[in-house]
């Protein structure tokens, strides 16, 4: 038998990613599987930018790039930041990854020592507290409720805070409760920072563009706290391009050079022909992301009316991202055919195997209480996943 590593042993799988992948297997065995499991837009990413991939082929970009980017991405990424956030960044602050997933792991093991608290509230995306157990970090919890709209406040923020505290991470919009921050909450978030300046700031901010409150601030706005910040983004959510595997990171120069270093021996740069599609998407303007965050809000607001009228689910209303992230504990404790569901990633199988509708569990969210419900999908499956999903639940007794 092969002896793996402690580090490996210790990691759990993507919950994302074993959903996603359960949904696809039952659906290979001809079972009408509706997935709600993936947090991946269901469009096509727009044409100006795979047309900018295909002239990109043929002009031969097919070598490596420089480890952080080419100049020009970096370069375009920097302008994104001044026009649509209004943050001052210079191109060699920008560390373009394989994905918005690679700039978080570079910044996590950049900056955290093994012993290390990097504080995460709950409800967080799954894969935050396992790569801080790459870095023989230690997460530390901050947890929140339905009813505070799973937002935290500024005194649970300073309660949590210690001595060993090196970084604090989260979404805005958030995967997976759809919350977003408001400029007066954030500020009530950095005058807290603003007494711990040893303490760092990892701000995801990849569904920045796919909001319904018009504008999300990102904490580095605040210029007391901008050089401790680093901005995670990326192409994935906002362009449609999950498979193309584009991401950055916006920091100051040491970070941003401590990242490269990491990026050099692990990956290089990510692929070239993505990153001149990723340099088109950035200069392309933000129509195509707009019809998408309109569609998405309709969406959002046709399951909402349906999921709020399901016996037993409590729901709030997302201000952005594409999920749902209902509290399901009513039904904990009941049974069908002979099974008692005790959890929500109990639940979640069985509504798989029962509505053949594939949701995540929230345990690996860090909240057992709910399951995920991404609504990246088209009107009609979503119509009738709420209605399976409704049928389903009701012969829980
Ligand atoms: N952060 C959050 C909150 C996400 O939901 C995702 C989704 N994959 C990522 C980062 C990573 O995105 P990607 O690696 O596709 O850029
Ligand atoms: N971020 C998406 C999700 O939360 C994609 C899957 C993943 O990368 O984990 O579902």
């Amino acid at each position: 038998m092969t002896v793996l590593s402690d580090r490996i042993n210790n990691l759990s799988e993507s919950a994302t990613i074993k959903m996603a992948k359960l949904g696809r297997e039952l659906s290979a065995k001809g079972v009408d599987v509706i997935s709600l499991s993936f947090g991946e837009p269901d469009f096509h990413t727009p044409e100006y930018i795979k047309t900018a991939a295909k002239l990109a082929m043929d002009q031969n970009y097919t070598y490596y790039t420089p480890v952080a980017g080419y100049p020009e991405l970096r370069k375009a990424i920097a302008n994104k930041l001044k026009t649509e956030n209004g943050l001052d960044y210079d191109a060699s602050q920008i560390v373009v990854s394989t994905g918005a997933k690679q700039a978080i792991a570079n910044a996590l093991l950049c900056l955290v020592n093994p012993g290390e608290e990097v504080i995460i509230p709950t409800p967080y995306w799954v894969s935050y507290s396992e790569v801080v157990k790459l870095t023989e970090g230690k997460s530390v919890f901050i947890n929140t409720t339905v009813e505070q709209n799973f937002k935290i406040t500024p005194e649970q923020l300073e309660a949590a805070i210690t001595p060993k505290t090196k970084l604090f991470m989260f979404s805005s919009p958030c995967n997976p409760t759809g919350s977003v921050y408001s400029e007066e909450e954030l500020a009530g978030l950095v005058k807290v920072f603003e007494k711990y300046p040893n303490i760092y700031i990892l701000s995801d901010e990849i569904y920045e563009h796919i909001n319904f409150v018009e504008k999300c601030v990102s904490i580095a706005s605040f210029p007391s706290v901008k050089d401790r910040v680093v901005i995670i983004n990326g192409f994935s959510k906002a362009y449609a391009m999950t498979g193309w595997r584009i991401g950055y990171s916006a920091s100051n120069k040491e970070i941003a050079s401590a990242c490269d270093k990491l990026q050099g021996q692990i990956t290089s740069g990510t692929c070239s022909i993505t990153q001149r599609a990723g340099i088109a998407a950035c200069e392309g303007g933000l129509e195509s992301v707009y019809e998408m965050r309109a569609a998405f809000r309709k969406r959002r607001d046709i399951v909402y009316e349906l999921l709020k009228n399901i016996d037993g689910i409590k729901v709030n209303l997302p201000e952005g991202a594409f999920y749902f992230f209902p509290d399901v504990t009513s039904f904990f404790g009941k049974s069908y055919e002979g099974k008692t569901y005790n959890d929500a990633d109990e639940l979640s199988i069985f509504l798989l195997e029962e509505a053949h509708v594939a949701t995540v569990g929230g345990d690996s969210f860090g909240d057992p209480k709910s399951i995920r419900i991404s609504y990246a999908a088209s009107e009609e499956k979503l119509i009738e996943a709420m209605n399976r999903i409704k049928t389903a639940l009701a012969k829980l007794k």
